[in-house]
């Protein structure tokens, strides 16, 4: 072995890169005992009742499933000691323990070494050889590093490899949260991609033909929009006008009558200016713009299929079935289109990405979507599917027992559904009357209308950045307006809380970078960034200012504040503002002023803010992250991030007994005014105002709507007596299953 880190690299991609649980066990032990050179490679997993299963062997036989009780031989030995068992001739240790069949008494040198996920011992890979010496060092730290990336994987494992064995896990992105079964239906064409190049000396004809098509092309993308009919959001409604715009775009039209000038046929004109546009996309860095590459060659394909009067309907009757997952290699919003709505299920693409618009359209109509899973094209058409766009998974010709455990949670999602439809106009009140308003967040105008559809009262906040990040450049005060005033518009006679915008950290603006920052969490970022573009925010403050018509209807929210200077000078420039826009004679009325609690000094100074502030907000995902210093998109240590550490709780508690003695209004907008158990906690503090991402808000009423007052306070009494998260969090669980507080009545 030449180059430790190359093989280990090695090893872990080609592994990564199969799909099938069987098969990844497999090659790793075989690529283990080659690149070793020693005759034995297994892996041992231990099972939730402690014994030890052998999953794969490269050397022993193991044909029949193998067992070793726990605790019990070398293998036990090394999960027990949770070290490295390094031995010359292992036949001799005491603690050596014959398994019949294993064949394994031919192998004198035993190296095990634990595979540890989260501080627990969850397996043991072992390498063994015939002749009695120990293992070179140098491979024995080669083995404990593997092992170290191997534990993830094997604790991602499948319980049962077996049953796995039949059906096929494919993992990929999730794209559009929902469950649904259906059989596969096959979006199958080709590609402009794969046209051959070809030539053309009739250039008039051709060029005649590309403004025709260019008609046609936008006839039926016309046909397609009305077709989606009442669904079409105004987020989707801007896809198709992306498409037409892109259409109509002089360059685009420029480009493909230059190559056809120059003698090319007009497929291959077309296919030169389209993969020109996608590669410009695609070298973006910021992901939103390089998935915009995927929109190049829909449109790309679709005035190639035009051209050639090939209108890829898909072969629906064919099918047959009732119930539709349309798979592909990329599904454009043109086949969902071609699919009635009632019957498509599911969407999976092997291309594609979360911010793709097939999974924006996915999004938008309510269908679970996984995207980037390659091995979908391996599917036999009409194949029965499981989609689980909540874990971005797809089992393909599932075992029973899969299936009749995701049809329980399809009926049970669904009735759950139903049932919350009903609460849509009824207020959410806890039984002893206390009246908690609910808000949706927002960013994106596709959010509105599920937002006031699920009953949301209000915009608790609206995240400015999104707008920011999904455009080419920074947005004009024109566009700006248009966007605010049709949020405001829309949510009519209720609140809109308006956040100035917060970029940087994890929020990056495509076309503005804030260039390499050794820690971006505490760096230029939210308020820091704005008042150090000034320009901006004063850009940001007048669209606002003009956007809003109705006395009291908008909120102004500033993030990430952490001096009483950045405050101060805020209110100073929403001052000036004002003046300055009734000395250009618009109409404005004064806005709230609030401020996102989201580092934690802002806590201990909020009587000092006093003055400045009309309310406060309670950022929980920033404030969290801050207080337990831990990045929960870092996953590493994601899984020890929980909002109700003890810590979380106690200092919410105190922000929330702080603003009811100064008599300043707050609201929590972070993902803990979605997570039931926060809820509770936060009922018990007296929090009246809660925002969250608006398919949460149904489930947070019905909670609301069966819980009393005294119920949560008792709980946040006894959740500050415990010592951790966890703790809280099942006692918390216990509280709402024994009360039935998340079931219809
Ligand atoms: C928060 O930090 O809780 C919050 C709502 O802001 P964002 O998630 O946009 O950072
Ligand atoms: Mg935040």
């Amino acid at each position: 072995m030449k180059d430790v880190i190359a093989e280990l690299t090695r090893i872990v991609q080609q592994v990564s890169m199969v799909q099938d649980a069987t098969r990844q066990v497999r090659l790793i032990v075989d690529q283990i005992a080659q690149t070793l050179e020693c005759e034995v490679c297994s892996l041992y997993r231990i099972a939730p009742e402690g014994h030890m299963e052998l999953l794969a062997s490269h050397g022993l036989n193991a044909e029949r499933p193998v067992t070793i009780p726990g605790g019990q031989g070398l293998v036990g030995l090394v999960a027990r000691t949770r070290h490295v068992v390094n031995l010359a001739n292992g036949l001799k240790h005491p603690d050596y323990f014959h398994v019949a069949d294993l064949l394994e008494e031919r192998f004198k040198s035993f190296c095990g070494v634990p595979l540890v996920n989260n501080g627990e011992v969850i397996g043991v890979l072992v390498v063994q050889g015939r002749y009695a010496r120990k293992l070179s060092s140098k491979h024995e730290a080669f083995l404990s590093t593997l092992a170290a990336h191997i534990a993830l994987l094997v604790q991602q494992l499948p319980v049962a490899l077996d049953d796995v064995a039949q059906q096929k896990q494919m993992l990929g992105v999730p794209a559009a949260p929902g469950v649904a079964i259906g059989h596969a239906l096959l979006c199958r064409r080709d590609s402009l991609a794969n046209a051959a190049v070809s030539y053309n000396h009739d250039v008039a004809l051709a060029l005649e033909e590309w403004q025709s098509l260019l008609q046609r092309v936008d006839e039926d993308l016309k046909q397609e929009r009305a077709a989606l009919g009442a669904m079409v959001s105004a987020e989707v409604a801007n896809m198709f006008d992306a498409y037409q715009m892109l259409l109509f775009d002089p360059t685009l039209s420029e480009r493909v009558k230059t190559a056809i000038r120059e003698g090319y046929a007009l497929t291959t004109a077309i296919k030169m200016a389209i993969q020109h546009y996608a590669d410009l996309f695609r070298a973006m860095d910021d992901e939103y713009m390089k998935a915009r590459h995927e929109d190049v060659w829909h449109l790309g394909n679709k005035l190639y299929h035009t051209y050639q009067n090939r209108h890829p309907e898909i072969a629906l009757e064919a099918a047959g079935h009732e119930a539709i997952i349309l798979i592909g290699h990329d599904i454009s919003v043109s086949d969902i289109a071609g699919v009635p709505t009632k019957r498509l299920k599911g969407i999976v693409s092997a291309g594609g990405s979360r911010l793709s618009h097939t999974a924006i359209l996915a999004n938008a109509l309510g269908i679970p979507a996984v995207m980037g899973v390659p091995g979908i094209l391996e599917v036999a058409e009409q194949e029965l599917l499981i989609v689980d766009g909540f874990e971005g998974q797809v089992f393909s010709d599932p075992a029973e027992t899969l299936l009749a455990e995701y049809q329980v949670l399809i009926e049970r999602e669904r009735s759950m559904e139903a049932g919350l439809e009903k609460l849509r106009e009824l207020p959410a009140q806890t039984k002893d009357g206390q009246r908690i308003q609910l808000l949706s967040n927002s960013g994106l105008l596709s959010d509105i209308s599920p937002g006031l559809k699920h009953g949301s009262e209000g915009i608790g906040l609206f995240r400015t950045e999104i707008p920011f990040m999904a455009s080419e450049t920074f947005p004009t005060e024109d566009e700006q307006i248009r966007l605010y005033r049709k949020a405001l518009e829309l949510y009519r006679g209720k609140p809109v809380v308006m956040r100035t915008l917060d970029v940087g950290g994890d929020k990056p603006l495509p076309y503005f970078s804030v260039g390499f920052e050794e820690n971006p969490a505490l760096g230029w970022r939210g308020i820091r960034f704005a008042l150090d573009n000034v320009q901006l925010l004063v850009t940001q403050l007048r669209a606002m200012l003009k956007a809003a018509r109705e006395p009291g209807q908008l909120h102004i929210l500033v993030p990430m504040v952490a001096y009483i200077d950045e405050l101060r000078t805020v209110r100073k420039l929403l001052d000036e503002t004002l003046v300055q826009l009734k000395e250009e004679g618009v109409t404005v009325h004064r806005p709230r002023l609030g401020i996102m609690i989201e580092v934690p000094a802002a806590i201990s100074q909020l009587p000092k803010w006093r003055p400045y502030l009309d309310f406060v907000s309670v950022g929980s995902n920033d404030l969290s992250q801050y207080l337990l210093a831990l990045d929960r998109n870092n996953p590493r240590v994601a899984a020890r991030y929980d909002h109700v550490h003890p810590a979380v709780v106690s200092e919410l508690k105190r922000v929330v007994d702080l603003s009811q003695s100064l008599e300043l209004p707050l609201s929590v907008c972070g993902e803990m005014a979605a997570d039931p158990v926060s809820v509770l906690l936060l009922v018990g503090m007296g929090v009246e105002r809660l925002s969250m991402s608006s398919a949460r808000l149904p489930r947070i009423k019905l909670l609301i709507r069966n819980l009393d007052r005294a119920t949560a306070q008792a709980f946040l009494q006894r959740a500050l007596d415990l010592e951790s998260a966890q703790a809280i969090r099942e006692l918390g669980k216990q509280l709402i299953e024994e009360n039935g507080l998340l079931t219809i009545r």
